[in-house]
């Protein structure tokens, strides 16, 4: 038979699912590799959907969503961030993970250069590589608080790179960037004329400071905003995202849908429409919730004397394994087999964080607490 997709063989492996699927295989181990809120969806949301259903709410909705959940998600976002977003500038989609597709595939073209964080969540590297263009990481260091410096991101500049993606609250490092690293990203941006991913998915999770949003500062249009319902709502199942860009990129975009998906799932959309419309309490309470299993676990690494990077925002931390003797991926596996932790290996996300490795505070507070000290124990035993 002839040869199979060579892009998509050749994507890498995440190694977040490599670990997943290990996982899997031991029984009772304390799952802190996965980023998804341990909460189940708060039942005036799920309550929306089963009326969606009742009434027969399951056919086919318009590409770029239901004209109530678009309104809906203008309205918060303008509020939000200060700015007038119009409803024709909204599209609904599969999860965040698909925004970002189709927003990549409707500003690029094959050997078009990405700028993308290191580290990064894996999907923007295989996402870029999908669309055959070419990802050309920017380090976030770790002295700097994991907030990139300008010389990081112009140094990577060429007159073939087309778009930077920005992760803020980031995931992996929990890094929530200032006001001025958000400007001088925007000020780049126009400098070299780029477009701008934004993935804010995380911008209710700040537990210190505030959350900049890049597209509050867009003035023509080059900023794509991806967010959707996954983590503050604790929706990960139902598949929604939205993206918020200027009508000319919506369109692209809406054509992307089109050969993705058509459109988000009918009820899904009823069901973050109430998600947004509703009692906003299961925030609240699920971001003083993380706050306190964060706040928990750094107390752990401080009285082990093991060395963490202090989150600012979304439910991670990253923990320093420069001390053992072993690459990310090997110590992920052989603390998972020796003490029954899942962690995610810190390669996967870039190789600035190949001495790290990521835990989620998506877990419940004793699996967390438990999880923390048995790998302190872990790092301590296998110092060098
Ligand atoms: N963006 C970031 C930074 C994420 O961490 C994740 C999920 O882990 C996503 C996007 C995907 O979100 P969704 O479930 O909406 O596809």
């Amino acid at each position: 038979m002839k040869e199979l997709s060579k892009i998509v063989q050749n994507l890498p492996e995440s190694g977040i699912r490599k670990l997943q699927d290990a996982a899997r295989e031991v029984p009772d181990c304390i799952r802190l590799e996965t980023g998804e809120p341990n909460f189940i969806t708060p039942k005036y949301i799920c309550d929306a959907a089963k009326k969606a259903m009742d009434d027969g709410f399951t056919k086919y909705t318009p590409v770029p969503g239901i004209k109530t959940l678009r309104e809906v998600v203008a309205e918060d976002f303008s509020k939000r961030l200060g700015i007038d977003i119009k409803i024709s500038e909204v599209v609904i989609t599969g999860g965040a993970v698909m925004a970002l597709n189709a927003a990549l595939g409707s500003i690029g073209n094959p050997g078009d250069e990405i700028l993308i964080p290191d580290p990064a969540w894996p999907v923007y590297e295989m996402l870029t590589l999908g669309h055959d263009m070419i990802p050309v990481p920017y380090v976030m260091p770790a002295d700097n608080g994991f907030e990139p410096r300008r010389e990081d991101i112009e140094s990577r500049i060429t007159d073939k790179t087309k778009a930077i993606m920005v992760n803020t609250p980031s995931n992996p490092t929990g890094a929530v960037f200032s006001e001025e690293t958000v400007k001088m990203i925007m000020e780049l941006a126009e400098k070299y004329d780029l477009y701008v991913i934004s993935d804010e998915i995380y911008d209710f999770l700040v537990y210190e400071g505030a959350h900049y949003s890049l597209k509050s500062l867009d003035k023509d249009g080059r900023v794509i905003l991806v967010s959707g319902a996954s983590k503050k709502y604790a929706m990960t199942g139902w598949r929604i995202g939205y993206a918020i860009a200027s009508e000319e990129i919506v369109t692209l975009m809406n054509q992307m849908m089109v050969m993705m998906m058509g459109n988000a799932t009918a009820v899904a959309q009823k069901a973050a429409e109430a998600s947004i419309t509703g009692p906003q309490d299961f925030v609240e309470e699920s971001v003083a919730i993380y706050k306190a299993r964060r706040d928990a676990a750094v107390e752990i690494f401080r009285e082990e004397g093991v060395g963490c990077y202090y989150p600012h925002g979304s439910f991670y931390i990253m923990v320093d394994i420069a001390c053992c003797d072993m690459d990310s991926e090997e110590f992920a596996l052989k603390l998972l087999a020796e003490d029954k932790v899942a962690v995610a290996p810190g390669g996967t996300f870039g190789k600035s964080a190949s001495q790290m490795i990521r835990i989620s505070c998506g877990t419940d507070m004793e699996d967390l607490k438990e999880g923390v000290r048995r790998l302190c124990r872990f790092i301590k035993k296998y110092t060098k």
